[in-house]
């Protein structure tokens, strides 16, 4: 018998002890049935997984844990050992009503149960420490123990082995900064952390490696604050005292890194001093891009939360009896992209001026709910093991040039349009305590894009060198606000409405009617401050007199104005208004009312044309309020068709599907263009 026949053998031995009701000394259900060969097979078959009772290759299924244990105490070597981790996390949760849905080689294994009385939902962490590790299946994944609280020193030893590695291995993440005491910039003011006294310092001589503080204020009463009428005594003290719990871990975390430096915005800008902020506000990119390292509070919503997290008993791992496998409550996985966060498990992530802290972070040390999370240039590292990930440049699995989402961000690099679109995207979604901030919070990012787009010009979110193309934004998912109370930007920019925003992937060619007239573009500051005097674009574009009725429940409530048969062979094949106009307000529209689509882009890869909705204010004078998508109708049923006949999205329209979109804007192009001008 096999090394591995005998270590499964040991494994149900123990498993058949532990489960409740086990029938482990009744005879074998394939010798109680009959000799046919059909019996044979369907009884060496497990009625759970559906596989060989005997195999090791595993597969997904699912099914009740009632269900599960039957098939356990029936020999299937799956269920058994599956059953047995499931016990080892807690023996209780064996019920008809609870169920599971395991992945092949155990890489996920969701439960869905009752336990104290309430639903429970979470993924099973199953795991080993070594490879070489006694393990029942091949390819259980390899992952690490959590101490369980983010203040231990085993944390301490981690984040210390972790900036080691970073410093020895990480090309990426050194050329940025060439030696870790040689960076190129260095803040006016830092916290001195050098000895017990802890004091504010202006001008450090020298090149200080510093960190970087990463939090949510909060109300702001509890944050501590440099002041005109504070500084000078903050200089020779900062009393521990007037620290605020997060503050006070973020020095600590730092003394255990032996990083002397602290910088942290309420204390290293003067609160209330608009010439102080003035100057400091602008070299944001600067402070963050040259610290060492920034701590992030990422699980406190308010400053007086502190840093550190105790992990609850679920998270701690139990070894599964008879194996070197450990199983435990999955810790949050860090969100993969910026769509996805959760405001409860993530609240500093969801907050609109840590959206650039991040992006311009060399190396980020996230201090989560259970356990703390590294990132840098090249790799993100959890004390678990869960949320690991290959990182930056070389990070080519999830580079898919249709999805801004998944394509990292250095890579986009190389087409600024497009990384300017998932900055906005990601961006946009996040929350503002001032809507105001909007675009003071995205700030230093605007300055590093206006240093990658040297010859063009700001225009409030928008880019003069592809103005067409960036007026094509549409809010995704639906709005559910109306127009701001205070006017903060044109119609025409993203930056006007309160919902997040993106760009079609594949729009990038524009009609060739369409063109700019003129731009009238006035801020007070500089640009990318965003405050705006006076914004208007005077565009010739063909227009297409449509109805908006928001009394119409269809998929659409945009349609074409009767008077206007021509249109019959094109089809709004979607559309996305920028504000929920049923709401009371300036943009609330009651009966059906006259707009116009302006065609301008043109997607050759679905055969749309995209445009813009504007509403007429007067003369020529108009407001956008939305966006759509025009297709052939020839081509919209040949999409039909496609996705009946099982081609999906990645079917392509070559031929006919081309010949259609050329027909549209050869049509376009034969409508007299207008002069509009947009506000
Ligand atoms: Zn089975
Ligand atoms: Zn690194």
């Amino acid at each position: 018998m096999s090394r591995l026949q005998n270590r499964l053998d040991r494994s149900l031995t123990a498993l058949t002890g532990l489960l409740p009701g086990s029938r482990a000394n009744e005879p074998e259900t394939t010798s109680r049935v009959d000799s046919t060969h059909t019996a044979r097979v369907i009884a060496a078959r497990c009625s759970c997984c559906h596989r060989s009772k005997t195999t090791i290759e595993t597969t997904y299924w699912d099914g009740t844990l009632d269900h599960l244990r039957s098939a356990a105490d029936e020999g299937c070597i799956r269920c058994s050992f599956l059953a047995k981790c499931i016990v080892s996390f807690a023996s209780d949760i064996f019920q008809k009503q609870n169920s599971f849905r395991a992945w092949a080689n155990f890489s996920t294994c969701e439960l869905k149960v009752h336990r104290n009385g309430k639903p429970d939902n979470f993924v099973l962490d199953i795991f080993a420490l070594h490879e070489q590790n006694n393990t029942p299946f091949n390819n259980i994944p390899i992952k690490r123990l959590l101490p369980g609280d983010t203040s231990s020193d085993m944390t301490s030893i981690t984040i210390a082995n972790w900036i080691q590695d970073c410093k020895s291995n990480h090309t990426d993440c050194n050329s940025i900064i060439p030696d870790f005491h040689d960076t190129s910039y260095s803040p006016k003011r830092l916290l001195d952390l050098t000895n017990a006294r802890i004091v504010l310092r202006e001008n450090v001589p020298g090149r200080p490696v510093y960190a970087c503080l990463s939090h949510c204020w909060g109300r702001s009463n509890d944050l501590t604050k440099t002041t005109l009428e504070n500084i000078d005594e903050f200089k020779t003290l900062i009393p521990w005292k007037d620290l605020t719990k997060t503050f006070r871990d973020a020095v600590e975390i730092c003394r255990r890194a032996e990083i002397n430096f602290l910088w942290i915005d309420s204390l290293c800008i003067i609160q209330g001093c608009k010439d102080d902020w003035d100057e400091q506000a602008p070299q944001m990119a600067s402070i963050y891009r040259s610290a060492f390292v920034t701590i992030a509070a990422t699980n406190s919503k308010e400053t007086i939360e502190g840093c550190y997290r105790t992990a609850g008993a679920d998270y701690l791992a139990k070894c599964v009896p008879g194996t070197d496998v450990y199983v435990r409550r999955q810790p949050s996985k860090f969100p993969t992209h910026w769509a996805s966060i959760s405001s409860e498990e993530w609240p500093l992530l969801n907050r609109g001026w840590i959206y650039q802290e991040m992006r311009l972070s060399r190396r980020v040390l996230h201090f989560c709910s259970q356990e703390v999370i590294w990132e840098c240039q090249n790799a993100r590292r959890s004390e678990s093991g869960c949320s690991d990930k290959p990182l930056g440049s070389k990070d080519t699995q999830t580079y898919k040039t249709t999805m801004y989402g998944a394509v990292p961000y250095s890579k986009l690099a190389e087409d600024p349009r497009k990384l300017w679109y998932r900055t906005v995207q990601d961006y946009s979604r996040l929350q503002l305590t001032f809507e105001k901030d909007k675009m003071p919070a995205l700030a230093a990012l605007t300055r590093d894009m206006e240093t990658l787009r040297a010859d063009d010009r700001f225009l409030a979110g928008l880019w003069e060198k592809t103005l067409l193309l960036d007026l094509l934004w549409m809010v995704w998912p639906s709005p559910k606000t109306g127009r701001l109370a205070t006017w903060r930007a044109p119609t025409w920019s993203w930056a006007c409405v309160q919902s997040q925003v993106m760009w079609g992937s594949s729009v990038d060619h524009v009609l060739e009617s369409v063109k700019v007239d003129d731009i009238r573009y006035v801020t007070t500051g500089p640009a990318c401050m965003g405050e705006i005097q006076e914004a208007s674009i005077s565009l010739h574009v063909p227009l297409l007199r449509a109805k908006f009725d928001s009394a119409r429940f269809e998929s659409a409530r945009l349609c074409w104005d009767p008077i206007t048969p021509f249109l019959y062979d094109l089809v709004i094949q979607d559309e996305k208004m920028d504000y929920d106009f049923s709401l009371p307000g300036p943009c609330n529209i009651l009966s059906p009312t006259e707009v116009f689509i302006a065609p301008i882009g043109i997607n050759k890869l679905n055969c749309h044309h995209t445009g813009i909705v504007l509403r007429k204010q007067d003369r020529s004078i108009y407001e956008r309020v939305g966006y759509a998508e025009i297709q052939h109708r020839e081509v919209v049923d040949m999409f039909d068709k496609g996705l009946r006949g099982g081609r999906g999205m990645t079917w392509s329209f070559s031929v006919e599907g081309n010949e259609k979109l050329d027909l549209v804007t050869t049509f376009f192009m034969s409508i007299p263009v207008c002069s509009v001008t947009i506000i």
